[in-house]
């Protein structure tokens, strides 16, 4: 029954967000100068969903991830570590550095087949009117079988979440410190793993990391209908995702975190994130960007949507 989805449709889930990101960037709900490196080429993007709740949705939760990853930087001086679990092709690394936060070490996990595809935007030769992504790698960057990338205190390699010993031994090469403060970030990742291996994953970090943090975004609350609606949503982009399993509840998504051994846990849905976490300044222009023509079809769609926030 749980059998989730072949790899190949999880792995284009990735071209699907980072068009959705590319449309609210340029709508102008939030800025990213790093994000046209990527978007352009991503080849067989159906044309992405014009609708503002999905703006709306994104920029919440680009802007939600960002808050908690910056704060935990601030509280610990930048003697930190960031990883990111199914990466696809985010940009928050070079958001960060271009701003000036410091960090230890900041790491990116994704199916080879997708971190190949991100090095290769990476290297790209830079088009005028476009950024050098390598500037803000603090040495020269080293690839290695096409799927890994080294550069300084930025790396990207290419493991299955799946399998704890191929992740394993992948975090081993970058040099990671086990005993500092160190932050993970799923966005949109865990739903496309059985709810068995996404446990294992958790407690591998646990039992690795001395001090971690984890912040995960992704769907819940599901009824079948609403996941009909989804695996619809991405059939009509050419993505074939079936019987996924999704965290029904709150309680069921702090659950699991404790259950791995965190310990402090914190699961807002998206309109509690709208209406309490993110700045109210913010929250207000993004709502003048484009019209609604119901409030209710944001607030509903963003009750199926949550964060949360654990920590040991
Ligand atoms: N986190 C990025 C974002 O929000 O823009 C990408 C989200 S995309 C919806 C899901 C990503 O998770 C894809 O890039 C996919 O390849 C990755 N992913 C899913 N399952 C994975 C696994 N078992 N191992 C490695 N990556 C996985």
């Amino acid at each position: 029954s749980n059998s989730v989805s072949d790899d190949y449709s999880v792995q284009r889930t990735n071209d699907d967000a980072t068009q959705c990101k590319f449309f609210a960037i340029q709508k102008g709900y939030w800025k990213d100068e790093f994000i046209s490196r990527f978007a352009n080429s991503s080849a067989n993007v159906a044309e992405a969903r014009r609708f503002p709740e999905i703006s709306m949705g994104y920029w919440a939760r680009t802007a939600a991830i960002e808050k908690y990853v910056r704060e935990f930087l601030t509280e610990f001086n930048g003697k930190a570590q960031v990883i990111s679990f199914g990466c696809g092709f985010d940009t928050l690394f070079w958001r960060l550095v271009s701003s000036g936060s410091n960090l230890v070490k900041y790491v990116e996990v994704d199916f080879s087949s997708v971190t190949s595809k991100k090095i290769r935007h990476i290297l790209k030769p830079v088009g005028s009117g476009s950024i050098d992504l390598k500037k803000s790698f603090e040495s020269e960057a080293v690839v290695s079988h096409h799927s890994d990338l080294h550069a300084g205190n930025y790396h990207l390699v290419g493991a299955d979440l799946r399998q704890s010993n191929e992740l394993d031994q992948k975090l081993e090469t970058c040099q990671l410190d086990y005993d500092i403060p160190t932050i993970f970030i799923a966005e949109c990742v865990l739903v496309y793993m059985s709810a068995n291996a996404s446990s294992s994953l958790l407690k591998q970090i646990v039992s690795k990391f001395r001090q971690p943090a984890f912040v995960n975004y992704e769907q819940f609350r599901t009824s079948d209908a609403f996941t009909k609606v989804m695996e619809q949503n991405l059939g009509e982009r050419g993505i074939q995702l079936h019987g996924l399993e999704m965290c029904e509840s709150s309680e069921k998504q702090e659950e699991r975190f404790r259950n791995a051994g965190f310990k402090t846990i914190k699961v807002m849905d998206m309109n509690q994130i709208f209406n309490n976490f993110l700045d109210q300044n913010e929250v207000g222009r993004i709502r003048t960007i484009e019209m609604l023509d119901e409030m209710e079809l944001l607030e509903q769609l963003l009750t199926h949507y949550c964060v949360v926030f654990a920590r040991i």
